[in-house]
């Protein structure tokens, strides 16, 4: 249908799959850096259904919301509901797998990640695959070693001729669990999230017990 016509303008998509338990400006940053400096056409922010590695605490549609919330503003920002729509834990493969089909063939895909989802990437379901389908964008966090980080790129390019690209961001050193324990101790998280997401979190009462 309409999508798919769309689509077809459409070369270099990044993707940015999480929790999102907030969305924060350190998801926001890492996309609009990476579509800027790779000349993405957009970035589809995909919100985990339910996650194979973490315990779920806030309700998918709440994630989901407050998504579409962070990112109304930007025309290049889309939210897919296709993990959260999906049925059981939500495994990347399967997203890239689906999203490959709906897209012309010479689109290109770049998964974003941060270093420390990165340096997990060798517990994710078929993770070799994965690594055939899309070129890895790495964004580094604080709390992951430089050295390590270009180690574990190298070892991926040399063993499975890996796509990854890292690039080099000022480090944000917000993450969603420091904002939910922030919303816990009752301290602001102003300016770490967006106005309307800061809102909405206040709304409902997300991460208050
Ligand atoms: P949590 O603390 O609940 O794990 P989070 O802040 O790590 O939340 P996620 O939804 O787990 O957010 O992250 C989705 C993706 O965004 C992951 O690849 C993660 O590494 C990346 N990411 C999140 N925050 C940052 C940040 N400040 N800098 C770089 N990458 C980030
Ligand atoms: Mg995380």
């Amino acid at each position: 249908g309409g999508v798919k016509l769309l689509n077809n303008y459409v070369k270099r998509v990044g993707i940015l799959g999480g929790t999102f338990d907030p969305l924060h400006l350190g998801h926001l940053y890492i996309a609009e850096a990476t579509l800027e400096k790779l000349q993405l056409d957009k970035v589809i922010f995909i919100p985990t259904g339910i996650s194979p590695h973490k315990v779920q605490r806030t309700p998918a549609l709440h994630r989901y919301v407050m998504a579409h919330i962070a990112t109304c503003e930007n025309t290049k920002f889309q939210v897919s509901p296709i993990e959260i729509n999906r049925e059981g834990a939500s495994f990347t493969i399967d997203t890239i797998r689906l999203l490959k089909d709906e897209y012309p063939k010479e689109t290109t895909f770049y998964f974003i990640t941060g270093g420390d989802a990165f340096i997990e990437l060798d517990t994710w379901r078929n993770y070799m695959e994965l690594l055939k389908l899309v070129t890895f964008v790495v964004v580094n966090r604080s709390e992951i070693k430089r050295d390590h980080l270009l180690k574990r790129i190298k070892d991926f390019k040399n063993s499975f001729d890996a796509k990854v690209i890292l690039i080099n961001l000022p480090t944000l050193e917000v993450s969603s669990t420091d904002i939910r324990q922030r919303v816990k101790d009752g301290q602001t998280i102003r300016y770490l999230v967006t106005e309307g997401v800061e809102a909405y979190i206040k709304k409902y009462r997300l991460y208050k017990d």
